[in-house]
């Protein structure tokens, strides 16, 4: 992999997309819907990453491991930050509410629903027993991004993935 023509930007794109995020391990940047691009210029994969929530210490490390994914799979790899425009919750694919829901994380809501007060559906919904009938403990769960609800129906507690 040292010149453009063997460059096979697909399976760079296909490493890449397939690097796991540090906090919610069981799910891919492609999930997440955080990795922009993926591009080749000259010799050099270029990877474009947004971060979550501002601020969210983890995206150093989803940089980090981005690099290195690539750099295993033989690319000679550099990992940008995108900041423009701004990801939202909305960008988690239908994969990744899935996969959300099955590790005991009610996925967000619609951020457009949500800001529409009209037709906000403000229920969270319980992941274990589907009850609406739930209640917020606290703003913030094991990680910022996340609120701790607790569910009446099923007395369980669960993490919130916040709409943002
Ligand atoms: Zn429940």
């Amino acid at each position: 992999m040292s010149n453009a023509e063997t460059i096979d930007l697909e399976a760079a794109r296909a490493v890449a997309v397939n690097v796991c995020d540090p906090e919610l391990p069981f799910l891919t940047l492609g999930d997440l819907g955080i990795l922009r691009s993926v591009e080749v210029h000259g010799t050099t994969v270029i990877a474009k990453v947004s971060p979550t929530y501002s601020g969210c210490p983890a995206l150093d490390v989803i940089e980090q491991s981005v690099h290195d994914a690539l750099a295993q799979a033989g690319f000679n790899a550099r990992v940008e930050r995108m900041m423009t425009p701004p990801w939202t919750t909305d960008w988690i694919t239908e994969e990744g509410r899935r996969k959300l829901e099955a590790n005991g994380i009610a996925p967000p809501g619609n951020t457009q629903t949500d800001k529409n007060i009209l037709f906000a559906k403000t229920a969270v919904c319980c992941p274990q027993c589907k009850s609406e009938n739930t209640i917020k403990i606290s703003e913030f769960g094991s990680t910022p991004c996340k609120a701790q609800y607790q569910c009446n129906s099923c007395s369980e507690p669960f993490d919130y993935f916040k709409c943002h």
